[in-house]
């Protein structure tokens, strides 16, 4: 109960008036039984008062004291700005005054690989909490002739510029590191004569960071001030505001730094894979690795994954960044758990070997404990044309690592009788890795992403590629998994 003597003093801030309607609104919502006496001295209503949330506390009546800490919010919202947090009241002394005090003056949000802060536009604003009146906060800026050169920056890259304006928000709950963006729940920022509406800046299933800052660039004045506005209602947060110049960095770009500076080594790979199975002692069996991403479901080129992940199973480092930058929800599309940051992120040598030894239009491979790769080719007609595809491709790709001879191939017809062949240098039916390893089985064989099923179903690659369509057809009949009453009678 040491709060109490804070909550007391906090309280003599708010004049009588303010007090006696926080008690009527009390009395009204919260204690219509037990009426708290309204009137008499300052001293006795916040004696009172404060004897009141004693008890409340006690009994941990959380949805009363969440709804107590909106009524004062509410009744004082100049002097007093409270917060009901894991059980006990947090006094924020937020006022209006004080924003520009020297302790938020450094704020940092988690780093975005794609967007990094460069010169701060306008004030650090805090935003108060609201109750069910409107609450705005305003900034301001002007743009100088050197923010202007900057903002007007060609862009060799791609076609979007490479420096913008952003309005960044966090919840604010006292520390002014490690922000993750988010906004109000319900809010609205005008920008000189645009709006932009809360659902565009909402997190995805109420998860911090998982919005980018608005781009106001093409809404900011070049020459004369910028006014914005932040508009909100119903938070029961304080929230951290500001505007930044930021430098975009390119999907490609950094696509470039992973296949520069964090390739793992297919010893490394495999090192990892023999701890992992010692550790988890799990009867080594076969695993099935798609050579499709699992977010576009379209063929891997730049296999990533990352580093704390148990599962061989990459996706593609293009269409996993370009989501990311989308919508930042850093999180596995295999294993869906939540990748850090960015600097997590792997490009794994022993899959980008088994791509390029694996031809175009094989979907899966199998891995032996042993490290052997096996090729599952259940359209064995498709190689002929998938040789000339390659041979088209050839000049596009740049490959990641060379080409070594330690991929077993294998023509695997059904899961029984495999046939081993050769498809001439540098692939040779005996090779192998020589690095005895053993797979965890368990990431593999929980029910994964359909793309990891060794048979897909027919989903929308199927459909767009009429050709395929047709062999498909032809390599059910040679599948000996399917039950032959069930083809003679089709
Ligand atoms: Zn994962």
């Amino acid at each position: 109960m040491s709060i109490l003597p804070s909550l007391q003093a906090d309280l003599k801030k708010a004049t009588v008036k303010e007090l006696s309607d926080c008690i009527k609104a009390i009395n009204k919502k919260i204690n219509p039984h037990h009426s708290l006496t309204v009137s008499g001295r300052k001293d006795e209503i916040i004696n009172r008062l404060v004897s009141f949330i004693a008890t409340l506390l006690t009994q941990n009546r959380e949805e009363t004291l969440v709804t107590l800490v909106r009524i004062v919010n509410e009744n004082a919202p100049k002097k007093l700005s409270w917060n009901y947090e894991n059980g006990d009241i947090i006094i924020d002394f937020v006022k209006p005054k004080r924003d520009s005090s020297t302790n938020i003056e450094n704020v940092e949000f988690v780093a975005n690989p794609f967007l990094k802060p460069m010169k701060r536009l306008t004030a650090i604003k805090i935003c108060p909490v609201a109750g069910q009146s409107r609450q705005s906060r305003a900034f301001e800026f002007t743009l100088t002739e050197e923010d202007r050169k900057l903002l007007a920056t060609n862009n060799t890259v791609d076609d979007r510029p490479p420096y913008q304006i952003r309005f960044y928000c966090a919840r604010y709950a006292g520390r002014t590191d490690k922000l993750e963006v988010e906004f109000p729940n319900i809010c609205e920022l005008k920008v000189n004569d645009s709006v932009i509406p809360g659902q565009n800046i909402r997190c995805l299933k109420g998860r911090p960071g998982t919005v980018n800052p608005p781009d106001l660039s093409v809404m900011s004045k070049k020459t004369a001030q910028n006014n914005l506005e932040l508009i909100y209602i119903n938070s029961s947060f304080p929230f951290i505001a500001t505007v930044y110049i930021v430098e975009r960095t390119p999907v490609h770009h950094l696509i470039d730094i992973l296949k520069k500076d964090r390739i793992l080594s297919k010893g490394d790979v495999l090192k990892q894979l023999q701890e992992v199975q010692e550790d988890a002692d799990i009867i080594m069996e076969s695993e099935t690795l798609s050579t499709k991403c699992p977010l576009a479901f379209t063929r891997i080129v730049t296999p990533i994954r990352s580093k704390s992940c148990n599962h061989l199973q990459c996706f593609d480092a293009s269409t996993f960044l370009t989501m990311n930058e989308q919508t930042p929800t850093w999180s596995c599309p295999v294993c869906y758990r939540p990748i850090k940051s960015w600097e997590d992120l792997i490009v794994d040598e022993f899959f980008a070997q088994m791509l390029l030894n694996t031809p175009r239009h094989i979907d899966s491979v199998r891995v032996e404990p042993s490290g052997v790769v096996t090729i599952i080719d259940e359209n064995p007609d498709l190689a002929r044309r998938d040789e000339e595809d390659e041979e088209d491709e050839e000049e596009a790709d740049t490959p990641l690592v060379k080409t070594e001879p330690e991929v077993t191939i294998l023509l695997d017809d059904d899961d029984d009788d495999d046939v081993q062949v050769s498809y001439g240098s540098p692939y040779h039916a005996t090779d192998t890795i020589n690095i005895p390893i053993a797979v965890a089985p368990t990431p593999f064989e929980k029910p994964g992403p359909s793309c990891m099923k060794k048979r897909p179903p027919p989903t929308a690659d199927f459909d767009v590629q009429p050709t395929r369509k047709r062999t498909k057809k032809k390599s059910d009949v040679i599948d000996l998994t399917l039950d032959s009453d069930e083809e003679a009678s089709s």
